[in-house]
């Protein structure tokens, strides 16, 4: 296969295509709704097996295109997301799903990266993406999901489901780059079958006739999860905003019953503050799995008395694709452990089929309560990254992936993640990690966001700054905020400057940028 850096005892093995999911899934429940846009029932099983095996059938017709190519998708969330990552599959190829808000010069990057020939694009999203592939002399095909090119290749002659290995690539996962270029993490069926499992020995069980809103992008976390629902026969319904807006959620949830979102923690904060809450009836809200950046603890315990138990917690990565660990349901309702407020603060144990270690910078193992970096291996960590053998061979050395994540396990196996070893301050030489700070601020009731981070400083190598968002109306004192440090922290961990401002820079994918706010603080 094109692309293949490291190569695992697995390459050459048969493995189930993960096409199969959805071929399965239309044996046992043809009838069951598959995908619905809003309240609109779009597809059911059946029918969205029979248009990725025809999607595939046109793909594998195009003469450019041969095993183990990529497909990139430049697309808002739609029902048509589901048809070409299936129909991808189906023909053998590999899925290049890209944030539909990225720039110009990030889509054109990750097109000429991948060596993608063929893009699926959004129609209010072909110009750009035409624009953006002006040089890029690999992609030849340009195709507007819903346009007359695409119903003409649903109507193809369906194909058999392509024959896979366990180590060809399903899924090139762009990194969300908080820092320099993207990079392209593989995901292979096995990979993704890993994923698919841990799901439901950690995360959720599923029902045909559940359903996953994707109110946040397919091309992250929430897409991931389509694997789970669709094996399962469940629904994936896409708002009709194709993204995220409370009074809308409030509005899918009367009608979609045993719904599960996947939100970045900024999403749950943001619903259980939305002011149509007080009056939305959340009945039909089964799971929210929330992950991809600090849930701080105060938080989660406001989500859980307004939501119930329903939230689940997860960490990983796109090299570990929704896979480290997971802080189970049961976890956060437990509140007479003596341990509560300590696990909710961490991001539970290891997932099925993953072992963690921390250890440090030689790689030798640190004791338990010892920061250091967190170490993951198991059939879901990436093969490596695209095209870059030396990110890879560092990245995997001695066959644990390097996270670049700061933490501590318990002797429960509990994780307790310390920030990206990068946001680790040295301040008069010693390390305070930025979470700690924040946790206090937000004890706060007038703060609604915040982010702490280091600014040089000529006597103590860096001082720390924090960044305040009040929330609308409060009025938040810098005395205040000062004195709720030194009731919870070490006095050397008090942020020597607070800035009070709007909105945190983020990016795509609700991460706040903390290299933006370095930049501001100086
Ligand atoms: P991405 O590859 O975009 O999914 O980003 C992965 C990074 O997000 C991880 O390496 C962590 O730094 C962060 N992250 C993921 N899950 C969590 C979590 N549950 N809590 C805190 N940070 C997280």
């Amino acid at each position: 296969m094109q692309g293949s850096q490291v190569c695992g005892s697995d390459a050459t093995k048969p493995f189930m295509n993960l096409a199969s999911l959805l071929a399965r899934a239309a044996q046992t429940t043809p009838d069951t709704p598959a995908l619905a846009l809003g309240y609109t029932v779009i597809a059911t099983y059946a029918e969205h097996a029979e248009h990725s095996a025809r999607l595939a059938g046109a793909l594998t017709g195009i003469p450019e295109l041969t095993p183990g190519d990529r497909v990139a998708i430049a697309m808002k969330n739609a029902p048509e997301y589901s048809e070409i990552m299936f129909g991808a599959w189906h023909a053998g190829l590999a899925a290049v799903p890209m944030n539909a808000r990225l720039h110009p010069r990030e889509f054109a990057y990750i097109l000429e990266n991948s060596g993608a020939k063929i893009c699926f694009v959004s129609e209010d999203m072909a110009a750009g993406i035409a624009d953006a592939a002006k040089d890029v002399p690999t992609l030849e095909h340009i195709v507007i999901a819903g346009s007359a090119r695409y119903r003409e290749m649903l109507s193809a002659e369906p194909v058999a489901i392509a024959d896979v290995h366990a180590d060809d690539l399903a899924w090139l996962f762009y990194t969300s780059g908080t820092t320099g270029r993207p990079k392209g993490a593989m995901l292979t069926h096995k990979n993704l079958r890993a994923m698919n499992d841990a799901y439901f020995a950690n995360v959720d069980d599923i029902q045909s006739r559940d359903c996953v809103i994707h109110a946040a992008p397919y091309s992250h976390g929430s897409g991931l999860y389509m694997l789970p629902h669709v094996e399962r026969g469940a629904c994936q319904v896409v708002p009709a905003s194709s993204g995220f807006d409370p009074d809308e959620i409030f509005d899918l949830l009367t009608v979609w019953k045993g719904s599960t979102f996947f939100f970045a923690p900024t999403m749950v904060t943001r619903l259980i503050n939305a002011p149509g809450l007080a009056a939305a009836d959340t009945s039909n809200l089964k799971t929210i799995v929330y992950g991809g950046a600090p849930m701080y603890a105060e938080d989660c315990l406001k989500a859980l008395d307004l939501l119930g138990p329903k939230l689940v917690q997860i960490y990983g990565q796109g090299e570990s694709p929704m896979t480290i660990t997971a802080l189970s349901r049961a976890v956060h309702m437990d509140r007479d452990h003596p341990h509560y407020h300590d696990r909710l603060a961490s991001v539970g144990p290891a997932q099925k089929g993953v072992e963690v270690r921390i250890a440090d910078e030689d790689d030798n193992d640190l004791p338990l309560g010892e920061i250091g970096e967190i170490l993951v291996r198991g059939d879901v960590v990436m093969k490596g990254y695209w095209q870059n053998p030396e990110a890879s061979a560092a990245s995997l050395r001695g066959g644990w992936l390097h996270t670049g994540d700061m933490g501590a396990l318990d002797g429960a196996g509990f994780l307790t993640l310390k920030d990206r070893s990068k946001d680790v301050i040295i301040s008069g030489g010693s390390n305070v990690y930025p979470r700690e700070v924040e946790e206090v601020l937000l004890r706060h009731n007038g703060v609604l966001e915040c982010s702490v981070i280091g600014r040089p400083h000529p006597d103590w190598g860096e001082e720390i700054v924090a960044f305040v968002v009040p929330k609308a109306g409060a009025d938040v004192r810098e005395v205040e905020l000062d004195a709720l440090c030194l009731e919870h922290i070490a006095r050397f961990k008090r942020p020597k400057a607070y800035r009070m401002i709007d909105a945190l820079p983020k990016n795509n994918y609700g991460k706040v940028l903390k290299t933006d706010l370095r930049e501001l603080a100086e």
